[in-house]
């Protein structure tokens, strides 16, 4: 189908962000629901990294549409994905259990085995970014600020994204010697993302604590992550998370390993699935 922006009725506002406007959109003549990300200014970067991606856990962009509002804008018609993003979950509905939140990361983790086997890394891993389906699907969401790798190696030295999430060699590249492996550094993210949903709240400050720069440039590349309180996780999902902190980015676990983990393996696929199904269907 060609489509054009004047087919679509605007519904709602999903979200906004730094990169643009996302509504709910209705094609009319088909009646069919999409999100239309509507960018602020010329991303034509996330329009074609996004083209060239179809994978379940990464959301789809149907068409990329020249916007009316300013020369240069663009709208990315994308797949509507109806439980909208983990931070919105996590804020109606607090703290994710641990069956629900194997779920996350195993989807999450399929979503970043694709792009980095494509060579796409993303760089900006975070709750809002995850999105979630009422039938309990996890889709990889925002490329703002993801780029695709060079052959001869590439050093990913601009200094983007959301520094709560950012890795520490990200965050003081100076002090690993100026580059780093961009895929270790989506791992980082996502073990970030995955504390954060199962303490509901921020995990690497201080409950209350202002996020500035300096407080999150101490924690991330001098503290240690909280001491999680006994029983408040099994020890699989604590091996997990520590392997996805791990400083040293050399010894951080990769996607693959990590998709072996027992945390991920051993979970009760159906069972997690309908934890997450619920969490995100309640709402
Ligand atoms: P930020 O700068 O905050 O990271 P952004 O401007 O780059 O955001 P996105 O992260 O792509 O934009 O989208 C912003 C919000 O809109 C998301 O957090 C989510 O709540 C909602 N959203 C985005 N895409 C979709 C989609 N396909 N289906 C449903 N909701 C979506
Ligand atoms: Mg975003």
């Amino acid at each position: 189908t060609q489509f054009r922006l004047a087919d679509f009725d605007r519904l709602a506002v999903l979200g906004r962000g730094n990169g643009g406007t996302v509504y709910k959109v209705r094609h009319r003549e088909t009646c069919a629901l999409y999100a239309l990300k509507v960018l602020h200014e010329d991303a034509g970067a996330e329009a074609d990294i996004l083209g060239r991606l179809a994978s379940p856990f990464v959301v789809r962009c149907h068409a990329v549409l020249p916007a009316s509002c300013s020369a240069g804008d663009v709208a990315l018609l994308l797949e509507l994905v109806d439980g909208g993003s983990l931070d919105a979950v996590s804020r109606r509905r607090g703290a994710f259990a641990e069956a629900a939140l194997a779920e996350v990361a195993a989807q999450a983790l399929s979503g970043l085995a694709y792009l980095h086997a494509r060579r796409v890394v993303h760089l900006d891993v975070k709750p809002s970014n995850l999105l979630a389906t009422a039938a309990g699907e996890i889709k990889v969401a925002d490329f703002g600020i993801a780029r695709v790798l060079s052959r001869s190696g590439d050093h990913c030295t601009s200094y983007v994204g959301t520094a709560a999430y950012m890795s520490p060699e990200r965050f003081d590249p100076e002090a690993h010697g100026g580059h780093y492996d961009p895929c270790a550094a989506d791992v980082w993210s996502l073990g970030v993302t995955v504390l954060e949903l199962l303490m509901g709240r921020y995990p690497l400050l201080p409950a209350g604590q202002q996020p500035n720069w300096a407080a999150l440039m101490c924690a991330i590349c001098f503290g240690e992550p909280p001491a999680l309180p006994d029983g408040a996780a099994s020890p699989e999902l604590r091996s997990f998370i520590s392997a996805c902190l791990h400083k040293d980015y050399c010894r951080r676990a990769s996607v693959a390993e990590l998709l072996a983990h027992p945390f991920i393996v051993g979970r009760d696929v159906l069972a997690s699935r309908d934890a997450l199904q619920q969490l995100v269907a309640e709402a």
